[in-house]
């Protein structure tokens, strides 16, 4: 997933996963009142035995609206939705000779289960796929854990090796944000980090990544990208972070500011060590008045 997206694809995981569940929970509300109508020999209600019930419940109505948006566009949703289709009309004909017929056929009986089980496995793996995605993105943020990214990174240094057009990483660190949590107060805090990240994965450009490195440290990742374009992508960011005071929703606004370490990532060099650097780049920045850019150089003081 790339930087431009990252926030507003938790949201959307968020809502589908919701989706998926409600759907889960009104099969399982018809499929007991199909059981207890045949079982205890009472009459069904009108609703259940409709054919073409899908197009007027919540998911169908939902999946509707969506169906040309991604995700919803995958395939496996279309495979779900039909599915969800083909078992509510099946329980719409079971129910009605299950009340009307002294017998239903144990074959026709059988084929429903069938088809509950195909609906269950399936929506319990798009759950179980969306959730995972969920869990990639840092809740407070919107930006990548940590995992993700060691995962994503090597990823690019192995991208690079191949290319030789290496790439650059940066660490970011918001200026001064003890104070602001001292002077607000911790939830003020959590609102200038949440939107800080917002402006860093905004600004970006779509391909970049940026992940939450620790508290109030960002990991930024430009692929295929030179130092001196990275700087100025930097300069771009620092500067538009900078220029956009930060509503804490109460009327106040706060000016914030962040420093940036600079590196590129040497495909030779391991991980651990360009993130030192890039460290080390951050700490020159601090040290030379923040609200500024530093790309890390082998001559620096303790490189
Ligand atoms: P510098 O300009 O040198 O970076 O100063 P600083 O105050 O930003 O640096 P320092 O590392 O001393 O302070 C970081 C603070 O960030 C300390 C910690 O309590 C706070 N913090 C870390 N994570 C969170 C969080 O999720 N929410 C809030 N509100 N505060 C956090
Ligand atoms: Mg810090
Ligand atoms: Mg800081």
């Amino acid at each position: 997933m790339t930087a431009g997206n990252a926030a507003s694809h938790r949201h959307n995981y968020d809502r589908l996963v919701a989706a998926i569940e409600r759907a889960r929970a009104e099969v399982d509300d018809r499929l007991a009142r199909f059981h207890r109508s045949a079982i205890s020999k009472v009459r069904p209600d009108p609703d259940l035995l409709k054919l073409g019930a899908h197009g007027e419940s919540a998911f169908g109505l939902w999946y509707e609206q969506r169906k040309e948006t991604p995700p919803v566009d995958q395939p496996a949703f279309g495979t779900l939705v039909a599915l969800h289709e083909a078992l509510l009309n099946h329980i719409a004909l079971l129910a009605g000779r299950a009340w009307k017929d002294a017998k239903v056929p144990v074959e026709e009986y059988d084929a429903l289960l069938d088809k509950v089980r195909a609906f269950d496995e399936l929506a319990g793996r798009l759950v179980r796929a969306f959730q995972a995605a969920i869990s990639d993105i840092d809740p407070l943020t919107g930006a990548q854990t940590r995992q993700v990214m060691l995962r994503d990174l090597k990823r690019e240094m192995q991208r690079a090796r191949r290319s030789g057009t290496p790439g650059c990483l940066a660490l970011a660190d918001v200026d001064r944000f003890k104070s602001i949590n001292d002077g607000y107060g911790h939830a003020a805090g959590d609102i200038v980090l949440s939107a800080v990240a917002g402006l860093l994965i905004e600004s970006l450009r779509p391909y970049d990544s940026v992940y939450r490195y620790g508290g109030e440290e960002f990991l930024l990742c430009l692929p295929d990208t030179g130092p001196e374009e990275a700087r100025r992508v930097l300069e771009r960011v620092r500067e538009r972070v900078a220029g956009q005071p930060i509503g804490l929703g109460d009327g106040r606004e706060l000016a914030v500011t962040v420093s940036f370490g600079l590196t590129l990532m040497t495909p030779r060099r391991p991980l651990e060590e360009l993130i030192e650097r890039a460290d080390k780049a951050l700490y020159a920045a601090k040290q030379n008045g923040r609200n500024r850019v530093e790309v890390w150089r082998p001559e620096a003081k303790g490189a």
